[in-house]
């Protein structure tokens, strides 16, 4: 069982079910990913990140 609320694209309905009740597909996170005003850095964290990995070798 799914702490969070989870949101079934297919159905466009909110469930506590990691998968969904309705059709059984998988429910996804409620939390914006692709929209999340953060994101546009995303590509500049993640170059970052594998910089510093790369340092770390
Ligand atoms: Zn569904």
């Amino acid at each position: 069982m799914a702490k969070h609320i989870l949101y079934c694209k297919k159905c466009k309905e909110y469930t506590m079910h990691e998968t969904c009740p309705r059709c059984g597909s998988t429910a996804l996170s409620t939390k914006p990913a692709k929209f999340s005003p953060e994101d546009k850095w995303g590509k500049y964290r993640l170059q970052y990140k594998q910089e510093q990995e790369n340092s770390e070798k």
